[in-house]
């Protein structure tokens, strides 16, 4: 006897929704319906979909599930900020950040366990990297916080909904795991799902320059560009990518990104690391690389990131001075620039810091500890 695989039914967008339900012989209303009830109500007991035909309800049963992750720990920082880890098998945990706000609240959402592309200042880089996430397990980080703070009475009562932004900025790149991705962007974005807006849903990426170009046509969200560096030579070591992919290709291709997302700008991302790329020399480098008489031919905002230090980087964050001197250079020349405030740190929640266990399957960990740290500010 062939044993039925159950299919696991957070893997679709309502696209697939409705395949999935038209091969169980139902209408695409149908396919809504059930959307709705596991992505607005978090309902994972078919049973209780009570506006679901008994037909159809004993039919999912039988053939699919609703299977959310499994959750390791949850550790809350003083300023509010929520970092969940969860459990996805063979000895991989992620992590899924709430950083609330007065006017928002954002969600933090893994891509990947562990990420292949190893920058230097990353403490996901340094894990090395196990496998992409399904988009399953993508989605079902929103859904988890979703529906555990709508439970929460301090979340509940906000007039505002608990979740207003998503940011891809979790652990892993994003465009390098752009098949599941894009199905869990569409739910995000759908009215009978969580119905963010595209504007306030942000892919972050080191620089994979032919998926920036498919996600145009894909998905349109936000897009922010892990820059880092005014030079090649630079980023070539902070951001291993960039050896495949350089500077100049990279903002091409966020310039063509703009033409699918009109009145849009793309966020380039510049974490501050002393001695490294902070100096004066690489602030002339950048304002000349962006300057709007020159510049890359595209409306962008510099977030200034202050670098979150980890043990085995061996890199120190920018003095806050410096990172004044920075910010006010930039403005001087007529940039948009913006300094990141640093969330959750107590709890090691804040940008690059997140390093749930990972298996490496690439050894990129071990590799790491032959190369020497970078010295030279500005090769
Ligand atoms: N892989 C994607 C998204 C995840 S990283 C990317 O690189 O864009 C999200 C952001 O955190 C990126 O801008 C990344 O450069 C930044 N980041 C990584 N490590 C950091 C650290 N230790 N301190 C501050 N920001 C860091
Ligand atoms: Fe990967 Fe982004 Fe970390 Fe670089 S900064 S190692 S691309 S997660």
């Amino acid at each position: 006897m062939q044993v039925q695989q159950l299919q696991q039914l957070l893997e679709f967008d309502r696209e697939g929704m409705i395949e999935f339900a038209k091969g169980l012989g139902e209408k695409p209303f149908r396919a809504t319906q059930l959307f709705r009830w596991i992505h607005q109500r978090g309902m994972t007991d078919f049973e209780h979909m009570s506006d679901l035909a008994k037909s159809l309800r004993e039919k999912l049963s039988t053939t699919a599930f609703v299977q959310p992750l499994s959750l390791i720990s949850e550790h809350r920082a003083k300023d509010g900020v929520i970092k969940w880890l969860f459990d996805v098998g063979q000895s991989n945990a992620i992590e899924t950040v709430y950083i609330p706000e007065s006017d928002r609240g954002t969600l933090c959402i893994s891509s990947q366990a562990g990420c292949a592309v190893g920058c230097t200042f990353c403490s996901t880089g340094y894990q090395g990297f196990s496998r992409n996430l399904t988009t399953a397990e993508i989605i079902a980080q929103l859904w988890f916080a979703e529906h555990t703070l709508r439970k929460s009475p301090e979340y509940n009562a906000r007039e505002n909904r608990i979740i207003t932004n998503v940011v891809m900025m979790g652990m892993g790149e994003p465009l390098q795991n752009y098949t599941h991705l894009v199905p869990a962007l569409k739910i995000m974005l759908d009215d009978h799902a969580y119905g963010l807006s595209r504007r306030r849903t942000t892919v972050s990426t080191s620089g994979v320059v032919p998926m920036i170009e498919r996600l145009g046509l894909d998905a349109p969200v936000a897009l922010a560009l892990s820059l880092h560096a005014p030079t090649d030579a630079l980023r070539d070591e902070l951001v291993p990518l960039n050896r495949k992919y350089p500077i100049a290709e990279v903002l091409d291709a966020c310039k063509g990104y703009l033409r699918y997302a009109p009145r849009d700008f793309v966020t380039l991302e510049y974490c501050l690391l002393d001695g490294v790329n902070d100096q004066e020399v690489h602030i002339n480098a950048l304002v000349d690389l962006l300057k709007p008489s020159k510049g890359p031919g595209f409306p962008c905002k510099i977030n200034l990131i202050p670098f979150n230090p980890f043990k085995e980087s061996g890199l120190k964050r920018s003095s806050n001075a410096q990172i004044k001197r920075f910010s006010d250079a930039l403005l001087d020349a007529g940039l948009v620039c913006t300094v990141r405030k640093t969330r959750g740190e107590d709890i090691d929640a804040a940008c690059g810091q997140l390093a749930g266990d990972i298996q490496d399957r690439t050894s990129i960990s071990e590799r790491r500890a032959k190369v020497i740290p970078i010295v030279s500010p500005l090769s």
